[in-house]
């Protein structure tokens, strides 16, 4: 017999609650029960994101609120500056170069976050820039990077925003309007827990003026044609939605608010303090070498010396039933990712930590059995983790 756990960066683990959601009959996207659930979920996505903005759903994964925000936003041609610590920013690199747009990159060693005074010194030199694209926790590596900051920033030229908070949204803090940002996309089966299949995307005022004289072809992502929807009373989406995702978000996104957002944070801020600690005494290395810089959703660690990273994670997932997360891009084979987003509470990261431990005994890695265990267990305690 083996219990299965997923301890990746999305998709996260599913609560029975919002799964029994997901499992109820299907309703008809035109229906007024349907129609209900829709309106209920886009108004608790706007207290989710902290905006008044608008707020969209669109049936795709993350990638195509990213893939709308570019696609609606400017005309080809126009010159937007990437800021890039990852896998995620080479795709809104690939994303912009694929539908004509130029790219300016400001690249940094993956496992570093951005410098926000880089993008200040990138705009001055560069009044013709006409947006900004960042993630706010870039997955690839587990760095959180500083929106707040980049926020202050870009607010005083005329280029819009665009921060893909997919994996960050959620699990630590992002004020969309206090911090100014034009537009920023998540996905349903990040910190919202939910099944994988709905992006959602806010838009700013700057973003609209933009959009209205935007040229990028684009038909499914139109953010025109989901305002016209989302006008009508009831609100509708253009295109048939995911519409069992929708009702497992509206479910999820209530056990946010009842749980409480600042609950949900220093949740994720113990559980990835936990995980990081534990590994340390593993004696295993953090890619991400600030710890200011590093994110709660997940922990990249490198993998070590006479370690097969591959096999790892093979083990875990085959032969102890834990799925976490290889390196991706040009860290594939040099890291290991475990996730700690969304559902995830501290006997997950126990188990996590316990396969760890098997698989790196397997392996020939030398510790104490338990060790890493151990140490979960007193950052735990220490941050009276369950009061
Ligand atoms: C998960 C993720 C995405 C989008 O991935 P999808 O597979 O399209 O949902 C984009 N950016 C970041 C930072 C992510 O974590």
């Amino acid at each position: 017999m083996r219990k299965n756990y997923v301890m990746t960066p999305g998709p996260v683990p599913i609560s029975n609650e919002v799964l029994i959601e997901h499992g109820k009959p299907l309703m008809h996207h035109r229906s007024p029960e349907f129609s209900k659930i829709f309106a209920e979920l886009t108004e608790k996505l706007k207290k989710f994101m902290q905006t008044e903005n608008d707020v969209f759903v669109l049936t795709a994964s993350g990638t195509g609120a990213m893939e709308a925000a570019v696609t609606n936003t400017f005309c080809t041609g126009d010159k937007v500056l990437v800021a890039s610590v990852g896998n995620f920013g080479e795709r809104f690199k690939k994303m912009s170069k694929t539908f004509g747009l130029e790219v300016i990159a400001l690249d940094y060693e993956w496992g570093k976050p951005v410098n926000p005074e880089d993008i200040k010194k990138a705009l001055d030199q560069d009044p013709d820039i006409k947006g900004v694209m960042i993630q706010h926790s870039e997955t690839s590596t587990g760095v959180l990077n500083d929106i707040e900051a980049v926020g202050k920033i870009v607010k005083d030229y005329p280029a819009v925003l665009i921060v893909d908070a997919i994996s960050g949204i959620g699990a630590s803090e992002l004020k969309v309007d206090e911090w100014n940002l034009d537009i920023v996309c998540g996905g349903s089966q990040k910190a919202i827990s939910a099944p994988s299949g709905a992006a959602f995307i806010s838009v700013s005022a700057k973003a609209w003026q933009m959009i209205e004289k935007s040229d990028i072809p684009r038909f499914y992502f139109c953010l025109l044609a989901a305002k016209k929807s989302a006008d009508k009373n009831p609100p509708q989406t253009p295109w048939t939605p995911g519409i069992s995702i929708i009702v497992a978000m509206n479910k999820a996104l209530d056990m946010f608010f009842e749980e409480g957002r600042e609950k949900v944070y220093e949740r994720h801020r113990v559980n990835a303090l936990a995980v990081q600690s534990a590994c340390e005494k593993l004696g295993l290395e953090m890619l991400v070498t600030d710890p200011e810089s590093r994110g709660v959703s997940v922990t990249s660690i490198k993998v070590p010396e006479n370690i097969d990273g591959k096999l790892l994670t093979k083990t875990m997932r085959v032969k102890y039933g834990v799925t976490i997360a290889g390196g991706q891009g040009k860290l594939t084979g040099l890291i290991f990712r475990i996730g700690h987003l969304g559902y995830v509470g501290i006997f997950d990261v126990i188990t996590a930590l316990s396969a760890l431990e098997f698989a790196l005994k397997e392996q020939g890695w030398k510790f104490e059995l338990g060790i890493s265990v151990t140490e979960a267990q007193k950052v735990f305690f220490e941050n009276n983790y369950m009061e």
